[in-house]
């Protein structure tokens, strides 16, 4: 079976192609895949035997509700999604002024294991197909009737580990036949796998890189974050450098405050001197408690912003969204896996 939404447009042209249609027939198709239809047959300006044919050879992709939450406070939507084989991974719309803007995952569970994610307590599951990072997009709009005009890649998963499929639904969801999201308005966020940022580069996508740094030291990026063991925070600089000069993006460092690990004077002057020159924003982020974690949020954010800023260095502290209902990545699928244990299904 083919999975029809994942293809390339190239792909799908062939694949039409094949079956007999019409060049035509390749853009009716795909903007129905993005409009969100659940059956083929909804397809209503294909003849019904092609719509047929879609049906014995292709996949469609429609996840299930699993669970929904709407914050009360700032009506942040949070959904758990089931996919076909049972597995579950979280999307979060959240509503700000410069427009709706949706957190995505790229894998059910994540491999890196750092030491404050929800999202790895479980090791990492399987990797998302395009189609299903893409449906959380299609189907959040649909269910909740927002228009989606930005995208950022923070939910579960490294999506830099799952760097093809990623691509592939970076393409798919910026298409003007598609939802058309421009590249301006998304954003990646990566534990830093160098390999694949050097690779990133060369696409030159006007995305916005987010690097999650959380300590400008080994010592402390290697506690916090086994990642950090083989490469280190210099050579993880160095490839950012790289992006910057041949990307021509600025990239934006995440960097989660930890009481009494990463939140001291020396580290915010180690930070700054690091960032130097490369025009970087830092996005200081309240740590958000996760039970099965002794670490515990820090109390000194204002002064580490206060410290970041004197050395010139441009910073915000991310406004904490959806605080009513565990709108943070993992922490939905990590309750329904306690649940369910169905939820964690491996292949
Ligand atoms: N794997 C990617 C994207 C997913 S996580 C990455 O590492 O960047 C999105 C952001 O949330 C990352 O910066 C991550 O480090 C941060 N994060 C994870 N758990 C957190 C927690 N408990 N509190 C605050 N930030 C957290």
């Amino acid at each position: 079976m083919t999975d029809i939404k994942s293809m390339s447009r190239p792909d799908l042209a062939a694949f039409l192609s094949e079956l007999g249609q019409p060049r035509f027939r390749e853009k009716q198709v795909f903007q129905w895949l993005h409009r969100g239809v659940e059956r083929f047959d909804e397809m209503s300006n294909l003849p019904k035997s092609l719509r047929e044919q879609l049906e014995e050879r292709c996949t469609l992709t429609v996840p299930q509700i699993a669970r929904k939450q709407v914050s009360k406070i700032d009506g942040t939507i949070k959904y758990l999604w089931e996919l076909a084989d049972g597995n579950c991974v979280e999307s979060v719309l959240m509503r700000y002024k410069h427009g709706n803007t949706i957190c995505v995952s790229s894998e059910v569970g994540c491999l890196m294991g750092c030491a404050f994610c929800a999202s790895t307590l479980g090791g990492l599951v399987r990797r998302l197909t395009p189609a299903e990072i893409l449906d959380q997009v299609i189907f959040t709009q649909k269910d909740s009737g927002l228009p989606i005009s930005n995208i950022v890649m923070m939910g579960i998963g490294e999506p830099l580990d799952n760097y093809d499929n990623v691509m592939r639904f970076l393409a798919l969801v910026n298409d003007p036949d598609g939802l058309n999201i421009g590249m301006r308005r998304i954003s990646l966020s990566t534990c830093g796998l160098v390999e694949k940022i050097d690779r990133l580069a060369e696409e030159q996508l006007q995305l916005t890189l987010s690097v999650s740094l959380h300590a400008p030291d080994d010592a402390t990026r290697s506690r916090l974050m086994p990642v950090n063991r083989a490469v280190g925070v210099d050579r993880l600089m160095e490839s950012c450098r790289r992006y910057f000069d041949k990307a021509g993006r600025r990239i934006s460092y995440e960097y989660a405050m930890v009481d009494g690990v990463n939140d001291s004077d020396w580290q915010a002057d180690r930070l700054a001197a690091l960032l130097k020159g490369q025009g970087a924003h830092v996005n200081l982020i309240p740590l958000n408690n996760v039970e099965e974690s002794p670490l515990k949020p820090s109390r000194r954010v204002a002064a580490f912003q206060k410290r970041l800023e004197s050395h010139g260095v441009t910073c915000t502290v991310r406004r904490k969204l959806g605080g009513d209902i565990d709108a943070s990545c993992g922490q939905l699928r990590r309750k329904a896996m306690g649940a369910a244990a169905s939820y964690n299904k491996k292949l």
